[in-house]
């Protein structure tokens, strides 16, 4: 089956076709650390890993590098507000972003370069652009000459004429739409020594230095949020193909849409609500819930943020947990040996469905729907009057849980470690437990055994364990030794 990917720059879903056919050379442009992610933030982090885990499950070996912005005007404005350093600012969210990425269990990144840290190579590349006759030095600032580059304007869509002011109060331009490549150092502000005189880099130009520094001069994917398309990556266009006049700077432009609050965009961050902000969420949700609320909307759609969405979603994930944690107990229960034929049927058509919709335009959204689908279709059959838990089932059980498992993990969830870490959620609870003994101490005192085993059975599948005693009938939750 081919991998389809919507590619921005064509306005179309294109057959994915990397320069190498067996390694994928893929950028993100990473956060401006001035304050804590916001939810806004989290999509690109969690689609892209949802990306590079697919395409290494088609077999490529991904290079993925995401940057951050360490040195911006917001950082040095919030280094002025707080009356301390910019280091003591991004080392604060720097740090903080770290944290965010460790609990939303995302790593594997080829390298996380720093602006600061690619100084050189920002240079380098300015340099370059002015050789090739694309940007002018004007009273220690460099400008970035968009007229002299006629294919500006091609992601975006727009034309020259029509585009707004960029960099507005910048003095020393030839043209309004005219961008800033490096700089020049006001008082009192950090600043690097470069041929113009000390400054700082524009923001623009680190991605085109990192991305062709560290990957390629032509690389696979960029991605980002689409609030990024102009005119951030529209500058990085021409920053790189200025630079490196005759390669294509980048092969697939993939965006995410905006996560948005009541019609509000979240990508404003100066109003940074509380509850927008990841480190506050992931005290209510973990990471599987969180990735569940982004992967469950279709990555080019724009997604409404609510506490309710993020119930939801958590609820959704449990529902997955839930079947796995009694899958595991019936299939622990027998010797498994053979295969049913019903259940191997639904994992491998699972599978299927799931491949066919992430090479559709990497729709996670459609390939949970086929998760769920497998999970419906197994709580139909294990819970389903005259059950019986034979050998070739319990084979068919793991079969199906090492599948979903294995799916679920493609789009980033890690739900063994839900499956233990939340054994309690998701449980009756104790008043429902209780509940359900004494109806059926009352089966039992009525000589009904067969309801008073459908009960016991029915506790069990909840992973309730009862020992019925002289004294009465005592019961616990199963727990990891147990099973
Ligand atoms: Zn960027």
């Amino acid at each position: 089956m081919t991998l389809k990917i919507y590619n921005t720059l064509e306005r179309r879903k294109k057959v994915f076709e990397p320069s190498d056919i067996n390694r994928v050379s893929m950028y993100v442009c990473g956060p401006t650390v001035y304050n804590y992610i916001s939810i806004g933030n989290t999509r690109p982090v969690v689609v892209f890993n949802m990306v590079r885990n697919y395409l290494e499950y088609k077999g490529y070996a991904v290079d993925y590098v995401q940057n951050i912005t360490d040195i911006e005007d917001k950082i040095i404005g919030k280094a002025k507000q707080e009356g301390v350093s910019y280091q003591e600012i991004t080392g604060r969210y720097i740090e903080a972003f770290q944290n965010d990425l460790k609990n939303l269990k995302i790593s594997g990144f080829k390298s996380m370069p720093l602006a600061t840290e690619t100084i050189p190579q920002i240079i380098e590349i300015i340099k370059r652009i002015i050789e090739n006759g694309f940007a002018y030095v004007s009273d220690g600032n460099v400008y970035f000459e968009v007229k002299k580059f006629p294919a500006y304007g091609k992601l975006s869509g727009q034309r020259i004429e029509e585009m707004k002011h960029q960099d507005a109060g910048e003095e020393g331009k030839k043209d309004h739409i005219d961008f800033t490549l490096w700089k020049k150092a006001k008082a009192g502000e950090p600043s690097w020594e470069s041929p113009w005189g000390r400054g700082r880099p524009g923001w623009h130009i680190e991605c085109s230095a990192m991305s062709t520094s560290l990957l390629s001069r032509s690389i696979d994917i960029h991605g980002g949020g689409l609030d990024l398309v102009f005119p951030h990556h529209e500058n990085e266009i021409a920053q790189s193909e200025a630079a490196y006049p005759g390669k294509t700077f980048v092969k697939y432009w993939l965006h995410n849409g905006m996560i948005e609050v009541k019609e509000e965009k979240m990508s404003k961050s100066d109003g940074l609500k509380k509850e927008w902000i990841l480190k506050n969420c992931l005290k209510k949700y973990n990471h599987n819930s969180i990735k569940m609320f982004i992967l469950s909307t279709h990555y080019r759609s724009p997604l409404e943020f609510s506490d309710s969405k993020l119930i939801e979603a958590k609820k959704a994930v449990n529902r997955i947990s839930n079947t796995l944690r009694n899958m595991r107990f019936l299939f622990q229960q027998q010797e498994p040996a053979g295969v049913e034929p019903e259940l191997e049927e639904i994992a491998s058509a699972g599978k299927k469905e799931f491949i066919a919709a992430m090479d559709d335009d990497l729709n996670s959204a459609r390939a949970l729907g086929a998760i769920f689908e497998m999970i419906k279709k197994i709580n139909m059959l294990i819970q389903a009057q005259g059950f019986s838990n034979s050998q070739a089932v319990s084979a068919g059980l793991r079969e199906a849980q090492v599948m979903i498992l294995e799916l679920t993990g493609v789009l980033g969830f890690d739900l063994k470690d839900e499956m233990g870490a939340q054994e309690d959620e998701g449980r009756l609870d104790k008043a429902e437990v209780e509940e359900m003994i004494a109806e059926r101490q009352k089966a039992r005192k009525e000589k009904d055994y067969k309801k008073a085993d459908s009960i016991r059975q029915k506790l069990e599948r909840q992973g309730i364990i009862l020992e019925d005693r002289k004294e009465g009938t005592i019961w616990k939750y199963r727990g990891k030794d147990d099973v």
